[in-house]
């Protein structure tokens, strides 16, 4: 059965499934666009058409979309860059243009692990106190919130250098998320680290570090998602690629 061709596909990226996405609508000869927030300085290339920087806010988002023809808007943004994601929904609403959320599912507590759920970081930070050594697994934006948390040592992983910001004490390590087990198990122990706090990301990229504490018996403070307004949304790059095509 022949596929429907949306005229141009707004991504609002910065994820791998919006990266996938971008790479199965230009396999079809589908004119897509990325939109980055340009934070991260070592981003990968993407499938066809990418721009860069905010737009400054919905209108200037909606105004984007009809300047460009756009026709269909992902919302493939990561599941905590709530700000863009409420700017979409309602860009979407006011310039009546479908609207898809690409939303990884949430990682899920297993038996006989020590998940604290928090639903932000001046949660997180109170859910600390037990703790001495602290595997800070949240990237390098929010790392500011933690520097006055003085009781504390800290091993903060991030892919970009943070520069000179506000920190906790602690050991910076500049890398991806490691994707075995055995080297997230390898680097917690060589820490002595006795918590991970973290965002439910969602995922396979970054899991590794769960399954690690899980292994290690360790707790983890889980950062919850934040609440978005309801829209249709799908879990895969195919689901999107399926909602935009038929
Ligand atoms: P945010 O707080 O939701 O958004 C703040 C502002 O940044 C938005 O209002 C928008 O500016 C601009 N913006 C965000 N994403 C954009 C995009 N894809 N294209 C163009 N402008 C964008 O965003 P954030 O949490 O800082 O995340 C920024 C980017 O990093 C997102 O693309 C996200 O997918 C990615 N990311 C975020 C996280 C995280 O934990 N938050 C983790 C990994 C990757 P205007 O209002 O001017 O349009």
């Amino acid at each position: 059965m022949p596929i429907s061709r949306p005229d141009h596909v707004l991504i609002l990226g910065g994820t791998r499934d919006s990266a996938h996405l971008a790479g199965l609508l230009t396999e079809q000869g589908i004119p897509v666009t990325t939109s980055l927030a340009g934070r991260t300085r070592s981003a990968k290339a993407l499938a066809g058409q990418v721009r860069v920087g905010g737009f400054g806010g919905v209108d200037g988002l909606i105004a984007w979309m009809k300047d460009h023809g756009v026709s269909h808007l992902v919302d493939a943004t990561h599941p905590f860059a709530a700000k863009i994601s409420h700017n979409a929904y309602e860009a979407a609403q006011k310039g009546n243009i479908p609207l898809c959320r690409l939303n990884r599912p949430e990682w899920q507590a297993r038996d006989g692990d020590a998940w604290h759920h928090v639903s932000d970081h001046d949660s997180a930070r109170l859910a600390l106190e037990p703790y001495k050594r602290v595997f800070l697994a949240i990237g390098r934006l929010e790392l500011a919130g933690y520097s006055n948390c003085r009781d504390h040592w800290f091993l903060m992983r991030m892919i970009d250098d943070p520069g000179p910001i506000a920190r906790p004490d602690g050991e910076i390590i500049l890398s991806r998320p490691a994707s075995a087990v055995e080297d997230e198990i390898h680097l917690m122990d060589k820490h002595r680290v006795d918590c991970l706090i973290t965002k439910n990301a969602g995922g396979s990229a970054s899991y590794a570090k769960i399954e690690a504490a899980r292994q290690l018996g360790l707790p983890v403070i889980m950062i919850d998602r934040p609440s978005l307004p309801e829209c249709f949304t799908t879990e895969s790059a195919e689901g999107a690629f399926d909602w935009l095509t038929s």
